[in-house]
């Protein structure tokens, strides 16, 4: 069996850098149109030129999420070049948060505005083409956080759990257009957002000793869900979250098993 995803036109939001250029990158090697928006210009043109290189096709757009206009003037440009919309990742996040006491709501809005305002105005904005189609795949970035949070991560958690719930709301509305909407909840993957393999070693095994799969997921990891969620394998799953965390919390302790395993030998602290 092959994930045959050649030809499907896709945009990935936030695509500049971290999972998003990953996902981006993965899509166009697969044959995928792929769209890619950002705010950073610097960092579209770098993994524009990244296509140019590989004779990837797609283009890039500068386009902050929490604008309405924006959103639509890139929206109209790409049905106008390519005809049609099939896959959209709304990628595009930002994890700023605080304790309450000192949680600013700045903070707070913009979470929301970025997370889920801009996943909604996305969707609004996509909708109508998919519907036109009868086709089409929505993928949100929710995150684990939106099960269970960490310190300090109401603004986030919160924004991303109403990711969570607003993609079963789409999938619902959607459904009879034969349009898929699911959402993915990654665990610890380490990018500029979050800095985990920079931190000192005993943090990083504190974080560690979370995980199932006792080491930090990969950004490829999620661009081979994206991959899946858009193709036809998937053609029945909607209205999801997907955990894709490497079982973070999916066992009690699980450092238990991996100090088992050290002591015959198959695992090294
Ligand atoms: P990242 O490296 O910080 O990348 C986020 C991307 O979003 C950046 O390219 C950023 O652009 C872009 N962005 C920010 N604000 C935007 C806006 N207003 N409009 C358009 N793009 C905007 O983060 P990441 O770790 O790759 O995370 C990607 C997604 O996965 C996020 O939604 C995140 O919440 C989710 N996630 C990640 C993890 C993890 O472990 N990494 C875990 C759970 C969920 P600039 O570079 O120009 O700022």
């Amino acid at each position: 069996m092959n994930i045959d995803l050649s030809g499907k036109v896709a945009i990935v939001t936030g695509a500049g850098r971290g999972i998003g250029r990953e996902i981006a990158l993965t899509l166009a090697q697969e044959g995928v149109i792929t769209v890619i928006t950002d705010i950073q210009e610097d960092l579209l043109a770098a993994v524009g030129s990244e296509f140019a290189l590989n004779g990837y096709r797609g283009s890039q757009y500068l386009c902050d999420v929490r604008s309405a206009v924006q959103i639509q003037q890139v929206i109209d440009q790409i049905v106008e070049k390519y005809g049609r919309i099939d896959i959209l990742v709304n990628n595009a996040g930002v994890a700023g948060g605080a304790p309450i006491d000192v949680l600013a709501e700045e903070v707070w809005d913009l979470n929301f505005d970025i997370n889920l305002k801009g996943t909604f105005l996305m969707c609004k904005a996509v909708a109508p083409v998919m519907k036109r189609q009868k086709s089409g795949r929505i993928i949100n970035a929710a995150s684990f956080a939106a099960i269970v949070p960490s310190y300090g991560s109401a603004a986030y958690a919160s924004s991303k759990a109403g990711v969570e719930q607003f993609t079963r709301v789409l999938a619902g509305e959607l459904g009879p257009w034969n349009i898929a909407v699911n959402c993915y909840a990654p665990g610890m993957i380490p990018t500029d957002m979050n800095h985990f393999a920079d931190l000192q070693e005993p943090q990083q095994q504190r974080l560690l000793d979370t995980l199932t799969f006792r080491h930090w997921g990969k950004k490829d990891d999620v661009a081979h869900l994206i991959c899946f969620l858009a193709s036809d394998f998937a053609g029945y799953i909607t209205g999801t979250m997907i955990d894709i965390s490497g079982g973070k919390l999916a066992t009690q302790i699980p450092r238990i098993a991996y100090e088992k395993a050290a002591s015959e030998g198959a695992y090294e602290f």
